[in-house]
């Protein structure tokens, strides 16, 4: 059997109980060496055989997760912040359904739900935006071009930029042809959770390239953009509105 688990953003604690549980019982662990924090891996079995895949490709991990299967063993795939996400989870699990491997899919804490905490901020205000668009620029890894960062941004929601820090002019130059102004409130949060090393650096579109640069942050950054981080014109909303009704409630006004 194999358990497909999302390790959580970084911090040790961040991982879902169920996640844990099965990381402490497996035999065969697997993980994403480039994100997932290795303090984690502390709970495994003494005995367990412990690989890290950024050092392997595809055919190899399932050349170890055969193997094991073989043996009646049980194996963890670990992966970083929720496995749903850019994580290069479905060819694995394609290859396993194909070759007839049990396998089953334990969600985790995405490094975008992290940031959010890390900024103490809700991603959907009331009269602001109650969309969140999870994307990346395209760069070595393509992005259809119905979904580039200009198309996207046209709509003014919070975005959420994985995997590109790197391409922040570039990112700045869509936005703004896209329409956001130059002042639009900006967030990069780097290794969201993770113990000691989060950096939190917050600016404006025509801020924060330089602001990143001087923090020396190029990698394992989440890129928040949108009017929600602009503190100013926040409605309340209805959900604690005293006028409000709903089936829990009822309005004392
Ligand atoms: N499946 C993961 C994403 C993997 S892609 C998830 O759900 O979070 C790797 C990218 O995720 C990084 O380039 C960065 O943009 C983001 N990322 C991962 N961990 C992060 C963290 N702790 N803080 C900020 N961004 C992070």
């Amino acid at each position: 059997m194999v358990h497909i688990v999302g390790a959580g953003p970084g911090d040790p604690e961040l991982i879902t109980v169920k996640g844990q549980r099965l990381l402490k019982e497996a035999d065969v662990v697997i993980y994403a060496g480039s994100l997932v924090n290795e303090e984690i891996l502390k709970i495994c079995k003494p005995e367990a055989e412990i690989y890290n895949s950024a050092q392997m490709m595809l055919e190899e991990i399932l050349h170890v997760i055969t193997l094991a299967e073989k043996e009646g063993k049980t194996t963890v795939r670990l992966h970083t912040g929720d496995p749903s996400l850019y994580g290069a989870t479905q060819e694995q699990m394609d290859a396993m359904q194909a070759r007839g491997i049990e396998f089953d899919v334990t969600p985790g804490v995405s490094s975008f739900l992290a940031a959010a905490a890390a900024l103490k901020q809700e991603y959907t205000l009331p009269g602001i935006t109650q969309t969140v668009m999870i994307t990346r620029r395209g760069g070595r890894t393509p992005v259809p071009d119905t979904e580039s960062l200009k198309k996207l941004a046209q709509h003014q929601t919070t975005l959420c930029i994985f995997l590109s820090v790197s391409l922040l002019p570039e990112i700045k130059q869509d936005l703004m042809s896209a329409g956001f102004k130059s002042s639009t409130p900006v967030a990069v949060v780097y290794k969201a959770s993770w113990p000691g090393e989060e950096k939190i650096i917050r600016g404006r579109l025509d801020t924060i390239v330089q602001q990143v640069k001087d923090a020396n942050i190029d990698r394992t950054a989440m890129i928040v953009i949108g009017h929600c981080l602009n503190s100013e014109n926040r409605q309340k909303s209805k959900l604690y509105s005293p006028t409000f009704s709903h089936m829990f409630r009822q309005a004392r006004f």
